[in-house]
């Protein structure tokens, strides 16, 4: 992990997964999210007490589990406050509801892996953060309510409202909840004028504007490709088949699972714009375009 300084009160500590640090006195500060595991809190707990911080606060920009995997190590150590967006403070509070949301069901023991649930942590709507210098702005589309936070220095947090060319190069099919979300949130940072743009994977950029362009057209491709598949092969598993080819994805059951969901979130879209009709046949969802 290395600490690097964004501006007066910002630190990002910069690691497989990004943690932001923000200044909120001369003693106290607050995280914005906490790593992937325990050990990212013991990590954390480190760097605060070489530079003599005190945690009073972590901001999980989301409830995924390599975002708040040091919460419990931490909470437990400092007794800080957790915050995030309501409905990812849920999944916060009880992890199982992420393998569960994957699954649909209760979860099997391969979906309950540290890799998609950390420790509970208890944590509270973003909506009673009182401190100052940090604004929420909402990024949803990846997860349900992902949100980012902007420091008075300019420097805007983004979670995994986008990811980094190189990291997009090497995992093809991003997860994503909702995709048509997820593309108004990567038109509405186009807009904005941050000095940095920190995302929790990859690294920090001034200029974002190429890699929400390759976000946006990985996504839009994908859902392109879904379309052309639905022309001659019309049920669910055998467009999930062809994508898995294509894309050479591992065939594991967590894979199964994390690509489902976004194709399941792209076929949603489809249906929302009228493009295609879903129907149950012989045990099997089938597709057709309208
Ligand atoms: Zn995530």
């Amino acid at each position: 992990m290395e600490l690097q300084k964004l501006g007066e009160k910002t630190y990002v500590l910069l690691s497989p997964v990004n943690v932001g640090i923000y200044l909120l006195d001369e003693e106290n500060v607050c995280l914005i999210d906490s790593g992937s595991s325990k050990d990212y809190g013991k990590e954390i707990s480190k760097v605060l007490e070489e530079n003599n911080w005190h945690l009073k606060c972590i901001i999980n920009t989301h409830s995924h589990a390599d975002h708040i995997g040091g919460n419990a190590y931490l909470q437990n150590k400092y007794n800080c406050q957790i915050y995030a967006e309501k409905t990812e403070s849920y999944f916060i509070n009880s992890p199982i509801l992420e393998p569960a949301l994957m699954y649909g069901a209760k979860p099997i023991k391969e979906l309950c892996t540290s890799f998609l649930m950390a420790k509970p942590s208890v944590c509270e709507d973003i909506k009673n953060f009182t401190e100052e210098g940090l604004e929420i702005i909402n990024l949803e589309g990846h997860s349900f309510g992902l949100i980012g936070v902007a420091t008075s220095d300019n420097v805007l947090f983004v979670g995994d409202a986008y990811t980094s060319s190189k990291i997009l190069e090497k995992y093809k099919i991003q997860y994503t909840y909702d995709v048509a979300n997820f593309l108004k949130t990567l038109e509405f940072l186009k807009e904005t004028n941050y000095a940095y743009y920190v995302p929790s994977h990859g690294e920090v950029e001034s200029d974002i504007g190429d890699t929400l362009r390759k976000n946006a057209e990985a996504i839009t491709s994908i859902e392109e490709e879904i379309y052309e598949i639905i022309l001659d092969k019309h049920n669910y598993n055998e467009i999930l088949k062809e994508l898995f080819n294509h894309y050479h994805i591992k065939e594991t059951v967590e894979q199964y699972h994390i690509v489902g969901t976004t194709i399941k979130s792209m076929i949603a879209k489809l249906m929302e714009e009228d493009k295609i009709s879903l129907s149950v046949k012989d045990a099997n969802l089938w597709l057709e375009r309208k």
